[in-house]
């Protein structure tokens, strides 16, 4: 006959499972941040004295005075100035152009995908380690070679930021190359995929995201032509079956309202963007992505000094207009020529100087690259604040980005997804 189990019994067993629960719990150790100065991205400005609490990659609590266990293991930098990661949302990790002398046609000639790949992996790693946790690689990667580096990125081969990738630029015949004689036709087809109506563009949109793209990258207005609003109207439909949105690089002028009344999220460059497309584009809620490259970047085109500086002003004025008129902006630098000496993550924040020059408050040009950045990306729930449930995408700098926004290239911190890239 079975014995019922007395109380005395039950009750050690009680204490028992509950000392192993409480055990477990210390030993589930969180990450603690201790950030003397915090960017709050919501509101553009630097919180003071506070805690965020880590677990599973994710933020478990963030404000001040936080209480956390003796157990945690604990990151001080309360001399620091700890941030959301930064996002660049117009990179071409994979590509590279001779300096002063660049050519489509010796680009892919000379160089496979598993070239391309490789160099993307060493870029990758270079905006990781510079603060930038989240990136759009938005073509212009041979066949698919950033998809393998995303890959190699998840399976922990090679330490990358998250992602966001386009695969082949789709475009009128042609992509953005010109001058290609018959007897090469589709050598261009290594990077764009060309398609002239609604349903080739809705083909190309699927072979994308068959091979890894999540988000749709559209070239307009090029000299190959430019596409009606029912084009950029039948992409964004297409994209949105699958939840992804649809960029497009225009300039100004009928593409460009094209492709905001088609309904596109962003508009990529706009250097002729005038002040009636800007207003369109706050109206319908177009993202700017404004690549605002000065004039080092413009003498490595090859172009001569006035013409260099003319554009560089020409950036200057289309970024103050879009500021004033109030479009919304996100963040991104289109380098695709490394400088004598200097690396892709270097040239890149160069175009931190034309923001100067436009005189864009520093709190906004960092929200531009994380709360902004995040929206336009579409991980606005996930990614850019220092909140509860969001990825540990944290980075900390050894100067104060508010007084002068190139404080960001003093990194001596990153965290991805709860886990330490760089520590100094
Ligand atoms: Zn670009």
């Amino acid at each position: 006959m079975k014995q019922k189990p007395s109380k005395a019994i039950l009750i050690n067993l009680l204490v028992f499972i509950s000392s192993l629960v409480f055990t477990e719990f210390l030993n589930a150790q969180n990450r603690i941040i201790k950030a003397g100065h915090l960017f709050d991205s919501r509101t553009g400005k630097m919180l003071i004295d506070q805690i965020i609490i880590i677990k599973d990659g994710k933020i478990l609590e963030s404000g001040s005075n936080l209480k956390y266990q003796s157990t945690d293991s604990v990151i001080d930098l309360s001399n620091s100035w700890v941030l959301p990661g930064l996002m660049d949302c117009h990179v071409h990790i994979t590509m590279n152009f001779n300096y002063k002398n660049w050519s489509y046609v010796q680009l892919y000639t000379t160089e496979s995908s598993s070239l391309r790949a490789l160099r993307g992996a060493y870029v990758a790693e270079q905006f990781l380690m510079g603060g930038f946790t989240t990136i759009k690689d938005i073509g212009n990667d041979a066949n698919y070679a950033t998809a393998d580096i995303i890959k190699a990125i998840k399976k922990g081969w090679i330490k990358g930021p998250t992602i966001y990738y386009s695969g082949k630029i789709i475009g009128p015949y042609g992509g953005q190359t010109s001058g290609i004689n018959i007897e090469n036709e589709h050598l261009w087809n290594f990077e764009y995929i060309d398609a002239d109506n609604p349903d080739e563009i809705r083909k190309a949109i699927r072979k994308n995201i068959y091979y890894g793209a999540n988000v749709i990258k559209l070239v307009s207005g090029q000299q190959d032509g430019y596409y009606d609003i029912e084009d950029i109207t039948a992409a964004v439909d297409e994209a949105k079956k699958s939840g992804k949105k649809v960029t497009v690089h225009v300039q100004g002028g009928i593409s460009a309202r094209n492709v905001i009344l088609g309904g596109a999220a962003a508009i990529e460059h706009g250097f002729e963007l005038d002040d009636d497309l800007l207003h369109l584009m706050k109206e319908k809620g177009t993202f700017l992505v404004g690549t605002d490259v000065g004039y080092d970047s413009n003498i490595a085109w090859g172009l001569d000094s006035i013409s260099a500086r003319t554009r560089e002003i020409r950036c200057i004025d289309r970024l103050k207009r879009a500021y004033k008129i109030g479009v919304k902006m996100a963040y991104g630098t289109d380098l695709v020529i490394d400088e004598p000496g200097m690396n892709r993550l270097q040239v890149s924040l160069k175009i931190l100087k034309t923001w100067k020059s436009a005189e864009i408050p520093p709190s906004y040009i960092l929200q531009t690259m994380t709360i902004y950045a995040a929206e336009l990306l579409g991980c606005e729930n996930s990614r850019g604040v220092l909140e509860k449930s969001y990825w540990a995408d944290i980075i900390a700098l050894k100067n104060n980005p508010l007084e002068d926004i190139e404080a960001i290239k003093s990194v001596h911190f990153v965290m991805k997804e709860g886990k330490v890239m760089r520590q100094e």
